[in-house]
């Protein structure tokens, strides 16, 4: 058996059409897309098969059976392709009288191959020993032939001027692509039929148009032209080398290319799976990240109407509240008659509640003035010193009671800072408050000090101190540390959140170290110095 060019090629086509063929039908034998598909790689797989037969056939007789078989296939190949044309186009209705037409006239060219009408013999000519004649029927199977696959051409350029889907608009673009090549290359089969003097050089052409319209209808990466290129030139290159070994001129020669072309198609085809990869990863990240987003703007409304909800009915609970607790101390106060000792620590008890309601109810409104920016400033310019000496004033009975120290530590004459002074009591209050609850002994340090046009305050104790893991989120809403946790379990982890929301509107910033559990705590904030005199 002597193998060429020819022969090979058509068991490539054979090979190609085959696989494909049982691709389609394995996929889904239920569509009529995929049947019609079948049926024509079985059209195109049979012609190959004899064209092969008959390339390496060495008696006479047998090479025009192994011909007559061919063109068997050749007759059924065009109205098996425009069938699938027509089905992926949605035009099969509209088709079906030309369709029945092809029909008949392939089943009629089917029954003259049993004749000499179609193929009259077989002669030898351009190195071929037995290539086939022509009977009078070949010339119209031609026109059939060539018209059919003209026709499936023309109504694919029609729906590709109408398609607007981005889609399916590759999709016939590779289909036409394909029969394009295949056409070009498949007619150099015919020319010797005619004595002319050109040899099928295109065969192994003949399938090109089978993997170019099953690749289109089943890949789903059409659009993607990183990945097209890569697999085209993989294609490519794959295809050089297949026509090296073709023509090795010696075994070993031969062997050292395919040696070669099955390592380039591994590697081809592991270079096209990672590409393809990739991209679906890509893909699937833009869909996360998509998802995300809307999630995160969604949460960002809601976490809004929850602000304006609190702020809400804070400002409804508040204006009641401030009423009962007037009228608590009034009574304690002895305004409405005198109370006797009972009587006095149970309404006692109730103004306590009362304030720690109110306190309560006045974090929550700063919460939301701080998270809507807000925040009302009433600015003048007030000596730092002061404030603090009135907020250690404040809590010198609790320090005395709770047996620690609290201390004092200012450098040099402080320069006026324009500031809300409520305000940043509150924030020192709270500070020193912290400290206070999170020290079991030891002292308390109040230090302030000018430096770079900014003012700094700091409240350092030698408390429990903060795990060093744990001091960057502090200032979080509803963050508390652990250790701090165990302490009080009472607190609520809003108060830094407060103090560091009071000190940004006053364009300061706050700061917090810790050398770690057990070790004690800094805090403190700075204030631009700008503004006051
Ligand atoms: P709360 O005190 O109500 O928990 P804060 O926002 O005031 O809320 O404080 C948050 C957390 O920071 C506290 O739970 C505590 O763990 C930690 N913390 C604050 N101040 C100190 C301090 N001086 N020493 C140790 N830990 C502190």
């Amino acid at each position: 058996m002597d193998l060429t060019y020819y022969s090979i090629s058509a068991l490539i086509n054979f090979s190609v059409s085959f696989l494909l063929g049982i691709f389609v039908i394995y996929k889904n034998f239920h569509s009529r897309l995929n049947r019609a598909l079948f049926f024509w790689c079985l059209t195109v797989a049979s012609w190959s098969f004899f064209y092969f037969l008959w390339q390496i056939e060495s008696q006479e007789p047998k090479a025009l059976l192994w011909t007559r078989l061919l063109m068997l296939g050749a007759i059924w190949v065009p109205i098996a392709y425009f069938r699938v044309v027509a089905i992926f186009l949605n035009i099969e209705k509209e088709q079906k009288k030309f369709i029945y037409f092809i029909y008949i006239l392939s089943s009629i060219f089917t029954v003259l191959l049993l004749t000499p009408l179609m193929v009259k013999e077989v002669d030898p000519i351009a190195g071929f020993q037995f290539w086939p004649q022509p009977g009078i029927a070949y010339a119209p199977f031609l026109v059939m032939f060539l018209g059919v696959s003209a026709y499936a051409i023309y109504l694919s350029v029609k729906a590709l001027r109408r398609e607007k889907s981005p889609v399916k608009r590759a999709q016939i673009i590779y289909m036409l692509l394909g029969i394009a090549i295949s056409i070009i290359g498949g007619s150099t089969n015919y020319f010797l039929w005619y004595g002319i003097p050109i040899k099928p050089y295109g065969n192994i052409f003949a399938s090109t148009y089978v993997i170019f319209t099953v690749y289109a209808i089943f890949k789903h990466h059409l659009l993607n032209i990183k990945v097209i290129v890569t697999e085209l030139l993989t294609g490519l290159i794959i295809l050089v080398i297949l026509f090296e070994v073709f023509i090795s001129k010696n075994t070993f020669e031969f062997v050292l290319r395919s040696i070669f072309l099955i390592l380039v198609t591994v590697f081809g085809y592991l270079l096209v799976r990672s590409v393809n990869k990739e991209i679906k990863q890509r893909e699937q990240i833009q869909r996360i990240a998509k998802k995300l987003k809307s999630a995160n703007t969604e949460l960002k409304k809601l976490d809004e109407a929850k602000s304006n909800f609190v702020s809400i009915a804070s400002h409804q609970l508040r204006t009641p509240i401030t009423g009962i607790k007037g009228y608590l101390s009034m009574f304690l106060e002895g305004d409405f008659g005198d109370l006797d000792e009972k009587q006095q620590k149970i309404l006692k008890d109730n103004l306590d509640a009362v304030e720690r309601m109110v306190k309560l109810i006045d974090i929550f409104l700063d919460i939301s003035r701080i998270e809507a920016g807000r925040v009302q400033l009433t600015k003048e310019p007030i000596q730092m010193e002061d404030v603090i000496d009135s907020v250690m004033k404040e809590l010198s009975q609790l320090t005395k009671d709770k047996g620690l120290k609290l201390k004092k530590d200012i450098k040099g004459k402080l320069p006026k800072v324009m500031i809300d002074r409520e305000k940043i009591r509150q924030v020192i209050m709270n500070l020193i408050d912290n400290s206070l609850k999170y020290t079991i002994k030891g002292e308390i340090t109040v230090k302030a000090w000018a430096k770079n046009k900014k003012l700094f305050v700091e409240v350092s104790d030698t408390g429990i101190g903060i795990a060093k893991d744990e001091v960057p989120r502090l200032f979080v809403k509803f963050v508390r540390a652990g250790a701090g946790a165990k302490i009080n379990q009472d607190g609520s982890g809003l108060g830094l959140f407060i103090i560091k929301g009071m000190v940004e509107a006053h364009g300061g910033e706050v700061f917090v170290s810790s050398q770690g559990k057990g070790k004690g705590s800094t805090f403190g904030f700075s204030l631009p110095l700008t503004g006051a005199k």
